[in-house]
Order: C-alpha cells, then sequence, then structure tokens
C-alpha cells in the first residue's frame, strides 16, 4: 500500500471515531427519574415500541404465558400496586406483568417501556413482598432506561470499532474495551434496579427487608454448581445484599 493512501486511512479513522464521539455528547440526557446522565439515542415511545414488539416472542421462548388467570392478576396486582405509589406512575412507560410458564428456569426481566417477566419457577418460590422485590427491580431497570442505553453505548463502540479499523488494524482491541464497558455497565444497571426496587416497595407498603431474602432465594437456587439466568447476568448476589441495606437505610424503611 502506497504511504499516501495509508495517512488517508489513518485519517478518516480519526474522523469516524470523533463523530462517534461527538455523537455521543450530543446525545447525553439526564434522566428525569434517577437524576443520572446517561447516552440515549432513542425515545419513549421507541422504547414502548420495542417492548411491546418483542414481548410475544419473548414469552414463547418461555413456554408462553402461564395459564392460570387467577394467578396473572395476582402478578398485575402487585406490579399495579408499585407502579401506582411511585414515580413509575408519572413515566410514559406503559407497564405489563407477565407470569411465564416456564418452570424451570429461575428468572425475571424487562423489555424496554415497560413490559415485565418473572417465570413460575422464580414466583412459585415467593411471598407477596418477595415478588414486589423482584417486580420493583425490574421496573427499576425500565425507569433507569437500561436497555435503551445499553443499545446506545454499542452503537457508539461499533461506530468506535469501525473507525479504528478502518484506520489501523486494532479493530479486535476497541472492540473488546467495547464488551467490558457494556458488561460494567450491566452491574452498575443491577445496583441502580435493586434501589429503586427497595424504594418501590416502601413507597407500596411493602417489608424492604424481603429484597434481602430475595438475594438468598436466588443465592439458594443457585446451589453448589448451578447458576440461573437471573443470577449469571447479576452481580452476587452478597454484594447485592450489602448495597440494598444501604438504600434501606437511605430510605427509611
Ligand atoms: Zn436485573
Amino acid at each position: 500500500m502506497r504511504r499516501g493512501s495509508w495517512k488517508i486511512r489513518i485519517f478518516i479513522g480519526l474522523a469516524i471515531v470523533a463523530f462517534a464521539f461527538i455523537q455521543r455528547c450530543s446525545n447525553k440526557e439526564e434522566n428525569p427519574y434517577t437524576g443520572r446522565e446517561q447516552t440515549i439515542n432513542m425515545t419513549s415511545e421507541q422504547e414502548i415500541a420495542i417492548g411491546v414488539q418483542s414481548a410475544p416472542e419473548i414469552a414463547q421462548q418461555h413456554g408462553g404465558l402461564y395459564p392460570d388467570e387467577r394467578l396473572q392478576s395476582f402478578v398485575d396486582f402487585v406490579g399495579e400496586k408499585l407502579v401506582d405509589n411511585s414515580i413509575a406512575r408519572e413515566t410514559p412507560y406503559e407497564y405489563d406483568f407477565h407470569l411465564l410458564a416456564d418452570d424451570q428456569t429461575i428468572n425475571a426481566f424487562a423489555l424496554p417501556g415497560g413490559q415485565v417477566f418473572i417465570t413460575y419457577a422464580l414466583f412459585s418460590q415467593l411471598n407477596e413482598a418477595q415478588l414486589a422485590g423482584v417486580l420493583g427491580h425490574e421496573i427499576g431497570h425500565v425507569i433507569g432506561r437500561h436497555s435503551a442505553e445499553r443499545i446506545a453505548e454499542s452503537s457508539f463502540w461499533q461506530t468506535i470499532t469501525m473507525g479504528a479499523s478502518v484506520g489501523a488494524d486494532a479493530g479486535n482491541i476497541v472492540g473488546s474495551i467495547g464488551q467490558n464497558t457494556l458488561l460494567k455497565n450491566g452491574r452498575g444497571d443491577e445496583l441502580e434496579s435493586d434501589e429503586l426496587g427497595v424504594l418501590f416497595m416502601i413507597n407500596a407498603g411493602y417489608d424492604p427487608m424481603e429484597m434481602i431474602e430475595v438475594m438468598k432465594i436466588l443465592k439458594a437456587a443457585a446451589g453448589p454448581n448451578r447458576v440461573p439466568e437471573f443470577q449469571s447476568s447479576h452481580p452476587d448476589p452478597e454484594n447485592r445484599i450489602e448495597k440494598i441495606r444501604e438504600a434501606i437505610t437511605k430510605y427509611g424503611g
């Protein structure tokens, strides 16, 4: 390759990287519900649309919805109680709580915009306050806009990786930095959601100490050699318990 084109490649590479940083700065906004500054490149309406569109497929992957209507309404009742008594009510999100038929996988998760899921395997181990803890944690992911933030972060790193691989052969190195960053953000998301979950429990009149019981249940469910999905994507329950205690003190539960 001629020296001239090598310089042009570096220049284009740097221009792409600079573009990624400028775009990231212009996409920074303060989350009005958590007060945290984050990078977001979609509207609340888009978050809701993504969640509503993905919900049926996600449910299907867990054996569909649990067939007992009474249990479905109970999950709805607890979820709505948390929403109605907290800042979640003031958000544009449309909350929907689903009990999944899956009785093998201990898991709960939220899609952007307010679609919240819990598997029967986890549900069947919880009392009402503990269920409120799990659902409160998931509402925390919605309000924290964690999915939207991860999407924005990953498109940022994709652009950086592209710039780096045009400019030099460093694409893989930058790519791996990006992945680590995503993972780290994910853990921060979990702790933020635990804190919000504690706050929502207190707001709705549930004993926030039950959130600690949830962590113990998750830990016990893990067993000596089985890691449930909920935990593999979440920080160690012991670390979470410490932060939950801090949150309970902070919000005076
Ligand atoms: Zn979580």
